[in-house]
């Protein structure tokens, strides 16, 4: 059967990432959110983005006028074939949230969780009715422009509803990665934890500002792992031989005392240190603007992308 009416549940920067992406592609959305403000929020966020759905191409028949704002959750999910959620990552909230979705919508509806780091099979202890459709589908922010997809099941989830989420998203123009086991963070972020890890010491250690790490990635190797990620750009510094070549070289260094491992205490200091070096960045560009590049560069380096792994 074909899915054409998804149902968002929880409209923040995420869920309002997924309403643009699904419209633009055609589907039908309806979205529930309890804030009184979020049908506000959510059109002005899919209007802003609009154009750049435009840039990226939308499908034969895709309107803003197919997003449909309901404020009973019940109600919300009666025309449902697929359905996003992405309210607050609290574990206890989500499963609630969870569990009703199960208890309202048909069978075999696919009930997929934004979540950055909690478990599927934590999602779906409390369904009564269908666990087995319940998984993680987790985005990346502006969920309207990059095109990964983290698929997880849980111990409960079967098969064919990840292949059924698998082609939604696909339909999209999106990068559904199937991940083998359910672990805390999924794949990215748990990379993108490390990062985050030891630029917060390095910064803590008083070694450089958040500007020049961020100056340390965008010129140097964020530039590299847009093309080939961590594994190609270490296979080809390994010259002609390759990995094998690498690995001699620097095996040994992975046993260096470079890495910090844990996290530094995130005490007020630092914090302040983090907040006061990021707004020292962005002291002659506002949020709006900063989206505005973002966004188009996203455009123009996907079209990039394309051109250099067909
Ligand atoms: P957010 O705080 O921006 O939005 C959450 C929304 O959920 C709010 O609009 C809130 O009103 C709504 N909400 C609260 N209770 C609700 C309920 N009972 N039913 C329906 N809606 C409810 O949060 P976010 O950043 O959009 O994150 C949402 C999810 O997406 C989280 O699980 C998060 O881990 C995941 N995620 C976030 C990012 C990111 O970069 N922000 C990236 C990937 C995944």
């Amino acid at each position: 059967e074909s899915i054409k009416h998804i149902t968002v549940v929880g409209t923040g920067v995420i869920g309002n990432g997924w309403i643009t992406r699904f419209l633009a592609n055609g589907y039908h959305v309806t979205a529930y959110d309890p804030d009184a403000e979020a049908e506000q929020k959510t059109r002005e966020a899919v209007q802003r983005a609009w154009p750049y759905m435009e840039k990226m191409g939308l499908a034969d028949g895709a309107t803003i006028d197919h997003l449909h704002v309901e404020q009973d959750l019940q109600k919300a999910l009666e025309h449902a074939d697929f359905v996003q959620e992405n309210v607050p990552e609290r574990e206890e909230l989500k499963r609630s949230v969870i569990s009703d979705i199960d208890q309202y919508v048909a069978a075999e509806v696919v009930i997929a969780s934004s979540t950055s780091g909690i478990l599927p099979s934590t999602l779906q202890a409390d369904c009564q009715h269908h666990p087995e459709r319940v998984m993680v589908a987790h985005p990346f922010n502006p969920v309207y422009l990059v095109p990964l997809v983290e698929l997880v099941g849980g111990e409960k989830t079967e098969k064919n509803y990840i292949k059924k989420a698998q082609s939604v998203y696909e339909s999209m123009k999106m990068k559904p990665l199937i991940v083998r086991r359910e672990i805390e963070g999924h794949i990215a972020d748990r990379l993108m934890e490390a990062i985050w890890r030891e630029s917060l010491h390095i910064v803590n250690d008083g070694i450089a500002t958040t500007e020049e790490i961020d100056a340390s990635i965008i010129y140097g190797p964020g530039l590299r792992w847009a093309l080939l990620g961590p594994f190609l750009t270490l296979h080809m510094g390994g010259g002609k031989q390759g990995m094998s070549h690498l690995l001699e070289q620097f095996g040994p260094a992975l046993k260096l005392p470079w890495t910090k491992l844990k996290a530094p205490e995130l005490t007020d200091e630092l914090a302040e240190k983090v907040i006061t070096g990021t707004k020292a960045q962005t002291s002659n560009v506002e949020m709006e603007e900063l989206e505005e590049r973002r966004d188009q560069f996203l455009i123009e380096i996907q079209q990039v992308l394309e051109k250099y792994w067909p």
